[in-house]
């Protein structure tokens, strides 16, 4: 019979935050562009190792036997399954009919429980924390909280950031680029058994001049520009040498459009370049023209959505038929240009439970926030329910969807958010089997790492969820986490609180 048998505990990896935060100064920037920090370290070792290797006699095998498995490719649900684990892999996954488990194997009951593969978010930015003082463009409180503060203040919470994703089942995580910091992250996030896997874009590549975008990130500049295809081609191959993941690109179009007249032959560039290197292109796009005009260059997967005008057959035909993904990001739209001012957010319980409670506290230290006219406001307002209705289309038309929450903006939390993304997404008519593809498998095409991760499947990286209540039955069931296994190693969901929450 199967005994129920311990997780691998890790405790006590709650790595305290020191340092005060300033408030100081911040930036101003487009909506979806970009966020970033910078490297840096903190004095947090990993709670506790990884589980030594067996001894000899014993098998090196862990197998989950009981739950309902849904696998992240759309496959119906399988009752009663099994999926036997050896070292940091999946090596098999279905009933208990068909998988012969071996001797010796460490047997975990998960009877009465859904197994999903750990989630991942398409669209992050380390450079950005989610805190008030983070997008000085946007929210300037440089006079509160200098810009060089913030980025310090980034640089030294990495370990709890990368603790709430994982508290929040999210085992990857998609920067879409910034400065050198989320290179750094990314080594720092290998380095740490409980941290999600980070997958860095290059970028983003852009023709607008960085300095109107983004102030310096200790040191280093939040976009990278350029001037002509030949500069393009030139920054790709700085990504490649800092092995970049992916490439992000963009056009930004409305004040900054009238930098980007080449966008096409840049993004011609980009596309070769990327291709030589086996890199993939996501690219941000708002405007329905110029995003029919990435796709048909080449980009692998869309950013955000348009938002002035419904997408067309014409568009919806061409995306499907190059298997471009889009990710909406509509999560952004809500919690950055709307409900910040007013705090008007409708935190979900995992983002209670999970998110950074030193992010959260912020939103609400400065009484009088700078607030756009009302005009403005109406504009952002009209814009979700188009992005509402586009993520609809592109769901009826057979478009892959992708889940990014775009955190690191105003209002979002790393980890938790994507849920947040999910629960809009899911009022915006997309299906349960839909939403956990979007997080999962969809999520992993856009970083080029479907190979690896995404699905519960032998070969794959062992990343999963074992949860309390069913997800295809309601998505806020992703939320009922009872174990995260990343790479291979169990958590209780217990251990992995950020410290306060
Ligand atoms: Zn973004």
């Amino acid at each position: 019979m199967v005994g129920r048998s311990r997780s691998f505990g890790e405790t006590g990896g709650v790595c305290v935050s020191h340092g005060t935060i300033a408030t100081g100064n911040l930036m101003k920037l487009h909506p979806v562009l970009l966020s970033a920090l910078y490297l840096g370290l903190a004095g947090c070792e990993p709670a506790s190792p990884p589980p030594s290797a067996p001894a000899a006699g014993e098998s090196s095998v862990t197998a989950l036997i009981g739950a309902t498995l849904i696998d992240g490719t759309g496959a119906a649900p399988l009752a009663d399954a099994v999926v036997l684990i050896d070292g940091t892999d999946i090596t098999a996954a279905g009933t208990l009919a068909d998988v012969a488990v071996p001797e010796g194997a460490r047997m975990v009951d998960v009877a009465g429980k859904w197994l999903t593969p750990g989630l991942i978010d398409a669209h992050v930015h380390f450079m950005e924390s989610g805190r008030i003082y983070t997008k000085p463009g946007q929210i300037d409180l440089t006079h509160l909280v200098p810009y060089d503060e913030e980025v310090a203040w980034m640089q030294q919470r990495v370990p709890v950031t990368l603790t709430s994703y994982m508290c929040a089942g999210v085992t990857g995580a998609v920067s879409v680029g910034g400065p050198r910091f989320e290179y750094e992250v990314r080594e720092q996030a290998r380095a740490r058994p409980n941290a999600p896997d980070v997958y860095v874009a290059h970028g983003p590549v852009t023709l607008v001049p960085a300095e109107i975008l983004f102030p310096p990130f200790d040191g280093d500049m939040s976009v990278r520009s350029v001037t002509d295809a030949a500069s393009a081609t030139e920054t790709i191959r700085q990504g490649v040498e800092w092995k970049a993941d992916l490439v992000k690109t963009g056009y930004l179009g409305g004040p900054f459009a009238e930098h980007e007249a080449d966008y096409a032959a840049v993004h011609e560039a980009i596309v070769a370049e990327s291709a030589v290197h086996g890199l993939p292109v996501t690219s941000h796009v708002t405007e329905l023209t110029p995003a029919r005009a990435l796709v048909e260059l080449g980009v692998d997967s869309l950013q955000h959505l348009p938002l002035d005008a419904p997408l067309d057959q014409a568009f919806l035909d061409l995306a499907k038929a190059r298997g471009v993904v889009v990710a909406p990001t509509l999560a952004v739209w809500k919690r950055n240009f709307l409900d910040i001012y007013d705090r008007s957010f409708d935190l979900l319980p995992i983002e209670e439970r999970c998110g950074d409670p030193e992010v959260i506290a912020s939103w609400y230290e400065v009484d009088d926030l700078p607030t756009p006219p009302p005009e403005v406001m109406e504009m952002y307002g009209a814009g979700i329910t188009v992005a509402a209705a586009n993520t609809r289309l592109l769901l009826d038309a057979g478009v892959p969807l992708a889940a990014g929450s775009d955190t690191g903006n105003l209002g979002l939390l790393h980890g938790p958010s994507l849920h947040y993304e999910l629960k809009l997404m899911a009022d915006a008519g997309v299906p349960p089997a839909d939403l956990i593809v979007a997080a999962t498998l969809n999520a992993a095409k856009i970083a080029g790492q479907a190979h690896r991760v995404g699905s519960i499947e032998p070969g794959k990286q062992a990343d999963l969820l074992v949860l309390d209540a069913d997800p295809l039955a309601d998505i806020g069931n992703l939320q009922t986490i009872d174990q995260v296994m990343k790479s291979g190693v169990l958590f209780d969901s217990a251990t992995l609180r950020p410290p306060g929450g």
